[in-house]
């Protein structure tokens, strides 16, 4: 595949010359636009071909990439990319981030109290499901439109952004009027229409992987979403389906930090859903920033024996400060590291 990056000044008539080439020699092409940037994906392997394309004068570069998901890779951007959040940034050399709060938005009282939880134990985002999608028809659902405002109120009260799931495209713009970011869960991480939805919100996304879907498929949904024009992604491995039921599902360590090699976007792990045992959380949790990547998404509630949802996965308040503070000190030994380590390269020469 090839990634045809325009010039600032590209006009219509110059992407039509483009589109035009390409469409002589049948390929398969797109038309991005990323913010300012008018980028042409196409699938133009042949070189003799690829001139044709190169003589346009408005084409400023074209990077050849032997990926399916061309605009998510490292082979498109080398560096880290990082989503900017109402004060936070995810990924970029930035230290790692926490994103807590309960499994569901339940009553006022439980989510103004979980918001004082979260701030005070210095993570940076606050969640809640208004909308869940559960796998029996009859367990909550979630409270919906009433659920949002009770997270976006709450959230609002401690200063912290808020991030909840969103499940059809027809809730992405009613999700978005509450929330900072949108969650895309493990189950539908494959619903394309709802993948080309969010790429046409404003909001960045947090992309749960699929739980039986492969890196390769975890990427190119991402791509699907970028490639609808948002290029504010961020993934987030939940743990995989596996023959043990000692824990809820597997975390696959391993595939988050594949992704993070293969991708230039954020990857963030989930522990909670990832394993569903409260005391393998923290040790989870720290294995995910030892590993280099950039951020956990915990369960916490006020009072988890009461929870709605995922009670018996929920952190106390208590539990999420250790879990805080352990992600901070890890963030804080690695970026040392990182900084040390050129030092002690030059100086042994
Ligand atoms: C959640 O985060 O509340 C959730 C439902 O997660 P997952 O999609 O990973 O199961
Ligand atoms: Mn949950």
């Amino acid at each position: 595949m090839i990634i045809i990056q325009m010039k600032r000044t590209t006009t219509e008539a110059d992407l039509n010359q483009v589109m035009d080439v390409l469409t002589t020699y049948k390929a398969a092409s797109r038309l991005v636009r990323l913010g300012d940037k008018h980028i042409i994906v196409a699938e133009l392997n042949d070189a003799y071909r690829l001139q044709d394309v190169q003589r346009v004068a408005s084409v400023e570069h074209v990077v050849h990439v032997s990926v399916p998901y061309p605009l998510v890779s490292r082979q498109w951007q080398a560096n880290n990319s990082s989503v900017y959040i109402n004060g936070v940034t995810i990924g970029g050399d930035d230290k790692p981030i926490v994103i807590a709060g309960p499994c569901s938005v339940e009553t006022e009282t439980q989510m103004q109290q979980s918001a004082k939880a979260v701030q005070f134990s210095g993570a940076h985002i606050l969640r809640g499901g208004a909308y869940k999608p559960r796998t029996n028809p009859y367990s909550f659902q979630g409270l919906g439109v009433e659920g949002l405002q009770m997270l976006k109120e709450a959230g609002d009260n401690v200063g912290l952004p808020v991030i909840t799931e969103v499940m059809s495209p027809d809730a992405v713009d009613v999700v978005s009027e509450y929330a900072d970011i949108l969650q895309i869960g493990t189950r539908n991480m494959a619903n394309f229409d709802l993948l080309r939805a969010v790429g046409q919100s404003e909001r960045p996304v947090l992309l749960k992987r699929g739980m039986a879907a492969t890196v390769a498929e975890w990427l190119q949904a991402a791509e699907y979403i970028v490639s609808s024009g948002n290029p504010n992604v961020i993934l987030c491995e939940r743990g995989i389906r596996s023959f043990d039921s000692a824990t809820r599902n597997t975390l696959d360590l391993a595939a988050a930090v594949l992704a993070k090699e293969k991708s230039h976007l954020p990857v963030i792990v989930d522990p909670s859903h990832a394993t569903g045992v409260v005391s393998l959380i923290g040790p989870m949790a720290r294995a995910a920033i030892a590993a280099g990547l950039d951020g956990v998404c915990v369960e916490m509630h006020p009072s988890p024996h009461e929870a709605w949802c995922d009670g018996e996965q929920a952190l106390t308040p208590e539990q999420l400060n250790g879990i805080v503070s352990d992600v901070q000190t890890m963030g804080a030994f690695l970026t040392e590291r990182t900084l040390k380590t050129p030092q002690i390269v030059m100086n042994s020469r």
